[in-house]
């Protein structure tokens, strides 16, 4: 599932570095619409009357941009810092954190100044020694869409790869991992698939590969010696879950099964806030997500704002039960967390 964008617009100081040309020159040869704009951060011409289709219109934009504050936001509890490759990407999950958290037009975005974000890396390195420090690179974006066009992650866990106080880590839901199977990892970066249920996967994360073919991917990076990851979020509990999530691990089982010494899970349990609700309602008016309030426990988040979650009995029992799946499917894998 090759990213096509409908257009692509570049910050003029874009060009002053070697990808952001290329990259110019590459979608004027392939006949793509491109244009310019003073600042990524203020991309006004993209088009779409209401709100859902200047979001579909958003998600078919490349933005092509300079990063400039170095500064890394904290990103509990995968990483210590978030490491900003991307922003945004073109899939349309109906319950995409980034939904609510990225404007009316979650274009995506990608930064040209790459050396520059590693050197930033570096010194929080350095800060930290003699520490491990552990970069997220997937906390604003799903980063593997774009790559074929940039080679950003590619170049990022090359870097890692040479570090010994640094670690790397990114999460995707899509599949064009070739152009990383090959790069001097050295064990550094753990490359962790987003999966779900077939079912969830269909009806709420449009424009994103099936299980099979993110299990296939998986496959693939488990056999170039990657640290294997799985996501299984947001865990929906609705009629049939247990059947369901058991035949996701019996799938990833299949697939998998003695590939991966290495491998962890992260488990987050599906939640949403009042503003989240909103969004998804304007953006997807006919969403079967199940939001209502009155079903969960409304819990106070670490920002302020309050989450709805499940009730604190039901949120044992899926526990318990997710960690009986990893146990019985993966025995030797290790649960990161589940929230
Ligand atoms: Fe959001 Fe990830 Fe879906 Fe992209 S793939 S829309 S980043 S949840």
């Amino acid at each position: 599932m090759v990213f096509e964008p409908k257009r692509v617009i570049f910050e003029r100081e874009a060009l002053n570095y070697p990808l952001g040309e290329e990259l110019l020159r590459y979608f004027n040869q392939q006949g793509i619409e491109t244009s310019f704009t003073a600042s990524h951060n203020r991309v006004t011409f993209v088009p779409g009357r209401t709100r859902t289709e200047g979001y579909f219109e958003a998600k078919r934009t490349l933005v092509v941009g300079v990063r400039r504050t170095m500064d890394f936001a904290t990103c509990k509890p995968s990483a210590h810092f978030q490491l900003p490759l991307a922003t945004s990407c073109p899939g349309k999950c109906e319950y995409c954190y980034l939904l609510t958290n990225l404007g009316k037009k979650p274009y995506v975005r990608v930064y040209v100044n790459i050396e520059e974000i590693l050197s930033a890396a570096k010194a929080y390195m350095e800060k930290r020694k003699p520490e491990i420090t552990v970069f997220e690179g997937a906390a604003t974006s799903d980063p593997v869409p774009v790559e074929p066009y940039t080679g950003l992650l590619a170049r990022t866990v090359e870097f890692f790869g040479r570090e010994d106080l640094g670690r790397f880590r990114f999460v995707t839901k899509f599949t064009d991992v070739d152009t990383l199977l090959g790069v001097p990892h050295n064990g550094h970066t753990r490359f962790r698939f987003s999966i779900n249920t077939g079912e969830v996967i269909r009806r709420y994360e449009h424009a994103t590969p099936t299980l099979a073919e993110r299990l296939a991917a998986a496959d693939k990076v488990a056999a170039a010696g990657y640290p294997l990851g799985f996501l299984v979020a947001p865990i929906i509990a609705a009629e049939g879950w247990r059947e369901d999530y058991r035949a996701l691990f019996r799938a990833a089982a299949a697939e998998l099964s003695g590939k991966a010494p290495d491998l962890t899970f992260e488990f987050i349990t599906h939640r949403f806030t009042k503003r989240a609700k909103n969004t998804i309602l304007e953006v997807f008016p006919n969403t079967g997500l199940d939001l209502e309030e009155e079903s969960r426990t409304f819990k106070f988040g670490q920002f302020g704002y309050g989450k709805y979650v499940y009730p604190k009995e039901h949120f044992a029992e899926i526990k318990e039960y997710f960690h009986s799946l990893a146990q019985e499917f993966f025995p030797q894998a290790k649960v990161e967390y589940f929230i």
